[in-house]
């Protein structure tokens, strides 16, 4: 009898409805956690992994030697290379390809470079406006290299004491 009478209390006070008001209120006076993306953004780790880059050394020579050992790691086949000797018996390739849609962004590429050509940027901003847009050849990612050196030397720097 007690506990019915302590329900139809309950009932006529709204009870849920202050419990779900506090609540409310709670959070209404609370630190904002939402981020305003794509003005705000979290911090980004130094080990994201964003659009790929092929590197130069600071004489403008490519470092990829055209080992193929990303083309050969690559667990879902993103990366196509063809090469050639050069005259001084250096080996480079002639076709760096990459498939965007296929990539998986594992970072295996990277990890098996032998001379930090192949990197994964942190950046994340882009997209692919029309057909074809996802293989990113030699000349673009070289492109990305130039462009964004100083930030990938950086990160590599402080990512350095984790590899
Ligand atoms: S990040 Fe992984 S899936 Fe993408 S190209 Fe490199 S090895 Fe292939
Ligand atoms: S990017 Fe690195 S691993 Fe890939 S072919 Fe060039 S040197 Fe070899």
């Amino acid at each position: 009898m007690v506990k019915k009478l302590f329900h139809y209390i309950k009932s006529f006070a709204l009870w849920e409805l202050l419990i779900g008001l506090k609540l409310t209120g709670k959070h209404f006076f609370a630190r904002k956690i939402t981020v305003q993306y794509p003005e705000e953004e979290t911090p980004r780790s130094v080990r994201f992994r964003g659009i790929h880059a092929l590197r130069r050394y600071p004489n403008g020579e490519e470092r990829c030697i055209a080992c193929k050992l990303c083309e050969a790691v690559c667990p879902a086949l993103a990366i196509t290379i063809d090469s050639h000797e050069r005259e001084d018996g250096t080996r480079r390739t002639t076709r760096y390809e990459i498939d965007l849609f296929k990539c998986i962004y594992c970072g295996f590429c990277e990890e098996s470079c032998p001379v930090d050509s192949i990197v994964e940027t942190d950046l994340s901003h882009y997209a692919f406006l029309e057909r074809g847009e996802n293989i990113l050849d030699k000349q673009k990612l070289l492109a990305i290299g130039d462009k964004y050196e100083a930030q990938i030397a950086a990160n590599r720097d402080l990512d350095a004491p984790y590899r």
